[in-house]
């Protein structure tokens, strides 16, 4: 659903990489408070476009904009991230020594390499936040055990809890459900569609079931630009993804 027009906007964007062109004039407009998937075969660019957008990789032309007054190609990563662009990569980096608080607590603090003096410096507002967090994640009944013991599905969410500490407008999602059991997929289908709305999510995902529980709009990606986007439906029945997919 459309709120306050686009939250994120890139026109024509390319980057090579040694005369390689890995995003090739790609064009992409994620609404305020949409859930939007990016598929697209290995090497399609979803993890360049990614790192485009949070300022990791610096594009050679093109425009990336967040909401309607930030450009974020004259930002760097640590000035992008503040703006409230959170990005979640596969593999959960939770501590695994601090228990869930210590670890939602810590994600308030900006930089993760600096330990806050735990619990001491803790305002009602960062409790109530944790609070907040702790349900939209399905974690409260796990507050006090230590992050290394739980699932990885439970990881999962609560790196995206962290995340959702700082209440960013865009959430940036990298195969979320790589490694998860049935049921953890659907609980994190719920938790994103959740998510949706309040803020901006993108997620890249290559499981395709998982994809069509949540997404109501997919761009896929091929050789660094959009082939197609559009409902799931719309998508699968598409000659040119049909060919993409069982061409590879
Ligand atoms: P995807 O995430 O869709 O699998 P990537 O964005 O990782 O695709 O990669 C797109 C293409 O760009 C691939 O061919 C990859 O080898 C190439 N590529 C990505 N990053 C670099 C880099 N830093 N240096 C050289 N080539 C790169």
């Amino acid at each position: 659903d459309v709120r306050h027009g686009p939250i994120l906007y890139l026109e024509d964007v390319s980057v090579s990489f040694d005369g390689f062109r890995a995003i090739d004039a790609l064009n992409l407009t994620i609404d305020d408070g949409e859930l939007r998937c990016i598929i697209g075969p290995n090497g399609a660019g979803k993890t360049t476009m990614m790192d485009i957008i949070t300022g990791k990789t610096r594009p050679d032309s093109g425009k990336v904009w967040f909401g309607a007054r930030h450009n974020l190609l004259t930002m760097n990563e640590p000035e992008i991230a503040s703006l409230g662009i959170g990005r979640k990569f596969q593999k959960p980096t939770v501590f695994e020594a601090l228990t869930v608080f210590e670890n939602l607590e810590l994600a308030m603090s900006a930089d993760k390499r600096i330990l806050p003096t735990l619990t001491a410096g803790m305002t009602p507002a960062i409790r109530e936040r944790i609070g907040e967090v702790l349900e939209t994640t399905g974690l409260t009944g796990l507050i006090h055990r230590p992050a290394g013991i739980l699932s990885h599905g439970q990881k999962q969410w609560l790196e995206i809890g962290m995340l959702l500490m700082q209440r960013p407008r865009l959430l940036l999602v990298d195969e979320p459900v790589a490694g998860m059991t049935e049921q953890e997929m659907e609980r994190t289908a719920e938790l994103l569609t959740s998510l949706a709305g309040k803020q901006s999510v993108v997620v890249v995902e290559h499981d395709m079931g998982f994809v069509r529980s949540i997404a109501r709009k997919v761009t896929v990606l091929h050789q660094g630009s959009v082939l197609a986007e559009g409902s799931m439906d719309q998508i699968s029945s598409d000659p040119k993804v049909v060919e993409v997919y069982l061409g590879a």
